[in-house]
């Protein structure tokens, strides 16, 4: 069972600085780990725009690049990964679309969020940059590799 955790794909979600002042952790952490998937990593880190740069580099051409650097700067973000079967296109899935004007109602975006601005949470996109946004933000031994009691009911 070790061996199977070690294998289990891996996300990396962030509540954004307007997720965490809107007091939506908890909700935001309720609906993934409702769904069965398993937290291995936790903080809550105020990053320095170089940093916002690095984790939104593929959009540095965008315009909005700028402002969303100095956004998610802007104040304390949590940082997590999540563990599971199918985590990283699921996790998109509860997250919802981009834009909140377009999001399914049911998705974190599409029920708690209004403005594509400020929609509250990001997700990795791919199994590649959920390695490389989990090697950002986190140092291996900050990930915690435990079974918890509920998967064996899970899977
Ligand atoms: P996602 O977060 O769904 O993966 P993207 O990677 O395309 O979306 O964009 C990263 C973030 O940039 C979005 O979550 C959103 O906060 C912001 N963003 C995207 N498009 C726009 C836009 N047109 N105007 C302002 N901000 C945007
Ligand atoms: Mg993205």
């Amino acid at each position: 069972q070790e061996a199977h955790a070690a294998e289990m794909e891996r996300t990396f979600i962030a509540i954004k600085p307007d997720g965490v002042q809107r007091s939506l952790i908890a909700e935001i952490i309720s609906r993934f780990e409702r769904k069965g998937f398993k937290l291995v990593a936790i903080k809550i880190v105020v990053p320095s725009k170089n940093f916002a740069e690095k984790h939104y580099h593929d959009l540095k051409e965008r315009p909005f690049f700028n402002g969303l650097c100095d956004f998610l700067s802007s104040g304390p973000v949590v940082a997590m990964v999540w563990e599971g079967e199918g985590v990283i296109k699921y996790g998109r899935k509860l997250i919802g679309a981009t834009d909140p004007q377009k999001s399914e109602p049911g998705t974190i975006r599409g029920d708690l969020a209004v403005v594509v601005g400020r929609n509250i949470i990001h997700g990795s996109d791919g199994p590649e940059t959920a390695k490389d946004e989990i090697n950002l933000w986190f140092k291996p031994e900050e990930l915690v590799n435990y079974t918890n009691n509920a998967e064996k009911w899970v899977y």
